[in-house]
């Protein structure tokens, strides 16, 4: 059997197939602490649930719009009034199966064959994978200062005329860097300015911390929602805790979101009725569960970063959003494929390796765990890799010795 080129070029996720690891090891017995998952652990809002179960209850479940049921689409049009202070169209909205959908399925729209799509590095793992598989070229730009912040030039210096769109992700998966206000700005000018369209991944904006705000793309964009390539992501995954889901959404103007919708009329008929009655109540419903997850995840990565910075050698950037950090581990291993490898054969800690999100050096680290599967990950890094930790450690049953140095 032979797949074609383009299979060949799609690596796996390496996050899904951590996953994966994670859970065989588990099965046997093994004390896996997962670090390197990518959901909150919190439950779904008891409206989004509600709302679901009332309508699964009346057995009527088909087939809804490609773009999403109106009521949903209604319900985002509300939430981007509340949230970014615009008021859009339904026709500006298409409501997808995860936020994931909508990124491939906006590529799909705008890319012809080799078009290239710029974003900063470090990036998340799908984009490259993504822009692939819609035919174009992923360029990743790496900030010039060594930091986790793009500046504009480090951008404008990789576009050429063979760009077609930028994607930014702030607050960023893997760094959980916020990029600043002025940057956002610029960037919204510089793409309106060279005729490119900008993405601008928005899953994790309401989880910040420090009193910080994401900054709102929309504050910066001269042009009329009609003639504007400026597209916003959004979906239900994390900042509801609600990522089985799989409702994430897409606003743009109208060409865009219709050529979407034919695209996505293809592919699956639209988002699962029953998920978007989740979202629909998660939506219209109590909104505090957002807050908390968000003062949940503050002092989560309190802990991290405070122990992160008592390992000898390791750097880290203290993250102003998400639920990962990103430590800098070159002092220990440069290779961040061998590093994760190592963690999990000698300790059972999950992570994600640097290089998966187009930093090599550094893991990948969730805090969305609780405080004592982040203290005992930490922990048992600290003792895999630093020499002046305790000689042994309690790993479930069994008692380690280092017979490293
Ligand atoms: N963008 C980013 C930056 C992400 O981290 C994720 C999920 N890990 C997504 C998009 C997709 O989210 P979903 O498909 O669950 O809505």
């Amino acid at each position: 059997m032979s797949v074609s080129q383009l299979a060949r070029s799609i690596k796996a996720s390496p996050t899904l197939k951590l996953n994966e690891t994670a859970a065989k090891l588990r099965e046997k017995g093994e004390p896996v602490i997962h670090l390197g998952g990518g959901e909150p652990k919190s439950k779904a809002p008891l409206d989004a649930v509600l709302n679901c179960g009332a309508q699964l209850n009346t057995g009527e479940v088909r087939y809804a719009p490609a773009d999403g049921l109106p009521a949903l689409k209604k319900a985002i049009l509300r939430y981007t009034e509340e949230n970014y202070g615009r008021m859009l169209a339904p026709q500006n909205v298409i409501v997808s199966s995860g936020a994931k959908q909508s990124i491939m399925t906006v590529l799909y729209a705008i890319l012809e064959p080799k078009d290239e799509v710029v974003y900063p590095a470090p990036y998340w793992v799908s984009y490259p994978e993504m822009v692939k598989l819609a035919g174009g070229v992923p360029v990743a730009v790496t900030p010039e200062d060594g930091s986790f912040v793009p500046t504009v030039p480090d951008i404008a210096d990789e576009v050429s005329s063979y760009t077609k769109a930028i994607v930014l992700n702030s607050p960023n998966n893997p760094s959980g860097i916020l990029y600043p206000a002025e940057f956002v700005a610029e960037m919204v000018e510089f793409c309106e300015k060279k005729n490119l369209w900008l993405v601008m991944d928005d899953l994790y904006n309401r989880l910040v911390f420090d009193g910080k705000k994401a900054p709102n793309p929309y504050d910066y964009a001269k042009q009329d929602v009609s003639q504007s390539k400026l597209v916003v992501v959004q979906g239900v995954s994390k900042m509801y805790a609600m990522t089985g889901f799989r409702i994430g959404w897409a606003l743009g103007n109208r060409e865009l979101v219709e050529a979407m919708t034919n695209i996505q009329s293809h592919q699956t008929s639209g988002p699962v009725t029953v998920s978007q009655w989740a979202a629909i109540g998660a939506l219209a419903g109590v909104q505090s569960s957002i807050e908390s997850l968000r003062l949940t995840l503050e002092n989560q990565r309190n802990v991290m970063v405070e122990r992160l910075a008592a390992i000898p050698g390791v750097h880290v950037t203290k993250p102003s959003g998400t639920f990962y950090c990103f430590p800098d581990m070159s002092a220990y291993m440069k290779d961040s494929q061998k590093l994760a490898e190592l963690l999990l054969e000698r300790v059972r800690v999950v992570t994600v390796p640097g290089k998966e999100f187009g930093m090599d050096g550094h893991l990948r680290l969730s805090y969305c765990g609780t405080i004592k599967e982040i203290m005992d990950g930490l922990e048992r890094i600290q003792w895999a890799l630093d020499p002046q930790a305790p000689n042994e450690l309690i790993l479930g049953e069994r008692k380690l010795v280092r017979d490293w140095a």
